[in-house]
């Protein structure tokens, strides 16, 4: 006999099952959307996805059937991470920042049966609630006295009824660790939203490589705050990792303003937050006026646009937290690249230090990264050699869930549409973009979508949409036109002409005419082009 391993499937129930027996009296701190701060623990978490799982039997959902949230960070959207995914069902978190016209569009592609939303975005599924005929339970995440009388939404309950008729007593069920277990959509670029379907093998894998030492370094001694929210790629693996390190978790759920976010930090001694540059960025600028100090914070995971120095001097050098600034994708789940040194960098200056932490770091096991030159060849890890970034790997997506393209792998690799360097130490350091689209305060604007609304416009021969720095919200987009020759227009129109066609932080800031827009042998725009030529312009006001 070949003296072999149990086979026991990675399944996502495990994790919080092992949560449950191993820290169930580990704390889960939430700021609810009613303003309060929610206390609880990982044992009522883990006895609530029970009943979330039963609810979910009773309403006849099938196996794999789509439940959707579109919800803020907080102990009941963790509860339906579990329960949803858990018993066999898949999650998927709906981004509420994208226009309504594309969240109906989402719902209805991924046929969700069940959709769970926060009391904030009421307004939002009452406005849609017609155009997704797929949905059969609508369950608004509140008390049963909170749910509103005559809403006009069908078959609508609250989550506390809903779950309350539900037993605490579940088996959850096994299956292959293949099964898919959530699903999130990335609007980045052309076309509709791209699906990417996470599996319970995926998902768990991820989440013990987050909670390494080299990446988030995650551990029962932690009281992490996910202000990262919980509808961007399954907020970056914490919810899984805390499950499984059983560290505290503090959820900031709207809040997550300079004030609001600082005194979660403060009151829960948190010892380690991830999020996006903008809202370090508003959490700095109410400390540093106010002379503000850090009580527990050790360390910062920063990532989904680059860090900017200045931000990771002000962590590192002035309050003494260590910043890992880190490269992620929707299609990597996210985790591709964390930024921690090595024992070797301990020798180095300071300012050399520094210097490492802006790179986006190393791959964690279980991401291979090559960078190849315009004639598809690899580029040496030399740190100089500038290339399109491909990646491969266990939690890295194989395919757009119902796509009609083709698989967007190339010989196995997926082009990550970001170009890229990497050193002789495995350093990563994103150079440029590839892909048509501007990142503005950790969203996703298509220029494309910008361009195509503006050639839309009666007097507009071309257009091409460019991101800009902006020092809050990282990018913000631009559009450049060629008038149509004797055409009459200015700025302020054609800002005008943007109105209710998508969501208004999508409308450009502003608008630079131009005699020509420079375009390549093919007639393609060439934006890198464009963005030398405009190296000196300034948003209004800035
Ligand atoms: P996420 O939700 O993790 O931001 P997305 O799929 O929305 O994932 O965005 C991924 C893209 O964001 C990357 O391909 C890259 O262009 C950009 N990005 C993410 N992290 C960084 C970073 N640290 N520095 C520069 N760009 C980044």
């Amino acid at each position: 006999m070949l003296g072999l391993m149990q086979n026991q499937p990675l399944l996502i129930s495990t994790l919080i099952a092992f949560a449950d027996r191993h820290h169930g009296d580990g704390e889960i701190v939430s700021r609810r959307v009613e303003g309060d701060i929610h206390r609880t623990s990982y044992r009522s978490v883990a006895a609530r996805a029970r009943q979330v799982g039963n609810a979910l039997d009773g309403w006849g959902l099938a196996f794999s059937d789509r439940v959707a949230t579109l919800a803020w960070n907080g102990y009941r959207h963790l509860e339906l991470y579990y329960g949803v995914s858990g018993s066999g069902r898949v999650l998927h978190t709906i981004n509420p920042r994208l226009h309504p016209a594309q969240i109906a569009w989402i719902t209805q592609h991924a046929e969700d049966r069940v959709l769970c939303f926060d009391a904030t975005f009421l307004p939002l599924i009452q406005s849609l609630h017609a155009q997704c005929p797929m949905v059969q339970h609508w369950v608004m995440l509140c008390d049963a006295d909170k749910l509103p009388a005559d809403t006009g939404i069908p078959n609508l309950v609250s989550y506390e009824a809903w779950i309350a008729a539900a037993s605490t007593t579940y088996q959850w069920p096994q299956f292959d660790e293949n099964t898919a277990s959530s699903l999130c959509y990335t609007s980045g670029t052309t076309g509709d939203p791209k699906g990417v379907l996470y599996s319970h093998r995926s998902t768990t894998l991820h989440a013990y490589a987050a909670a390494l030492p080299d990446a988030m370094d995650l551990s029962a001694r932690d009281a992490v705050l996910a202000v990262v929210p919980m509808f961007h790629v399954n907020a970056w693996g914490i919810p899984y990792s805390a499950a499984l390190t059983g560290c505290k978790l503090v959820f900031p759920g709207p809040a997550m303003d300079g004030p609001s976010v600082y005194n979660l930090i403060e009151s829960e001694k948190v010892t380690f937050a991830a999020g996006v540059p903008t809202v370090w960025q508003m959490l700095l600028g109410h400390m540093q006026p106010a002379g503000l100090r850090f009580g527990s914070l050790q360390r910062t995971v920063i990532g989904g646009s680059a860090c900017p120095p200045a931000m990771v001097k002000a962590f590192q050098q002035d309050y003494g937290v260590e910043v890992i600034h880190a490269w992620g994708m929707t299609e990597l789940s996210p985790l591709g690249t964390l930024c921690t040194l090595k024992n070797k960098h301990l020798l180095l200056t300071k300012e050399e230090q520094l210097a490492m932490r802006l790179k986006q770091g190393r791959a964690v096991y279980g991401v291979d990264m090559k960078v190849l030159g315009e004639d598809g060849q690899p580029l040496p890890h030399d740190g100089q050699s500038a290339g399109d970034l491909l990646v491969q790997g266990p939690w890295i997506v194989a395919d757009y869930y119902r796509s009609p393209e083709p698989s967007p792998l190339v010989d196995g690799w997926f082009p990550t549409g970001d170009v890229a360097t990497i050193d002789a130490d495995g350093y990563l350091q994103i150079t440029d973009r590839s892909k048509d689209v501007i990142k503005s305060g950790g969203e996703w604007i298509s220029s494309i979508a910008v361009e195509n609304i503006a050639v839309a416009h009666p007097a507009v021969a071309m257009a091409a949409c460019i991101g800009v720095q902006h020092p809050k919200w990282d990018e913000r987009p631009i559009v450049v036109v060629v008038k149509k020759p004797g055409a009459e227009l200015s700025a302020a129109e054609l800002l005008q002409f943007y109105d209710g066609k998508i969501a208004k932080w999508q409308v450009p800031d502003d608008v630079v005419f131009v005699d020509a827009i420079p375009l390549g042998a093919t007639g393609k725009m060439q934006k890198m082009r464009l963005r030398e030529m405009l190296k000196d312009y300034r948003l209004p006001g800035l």
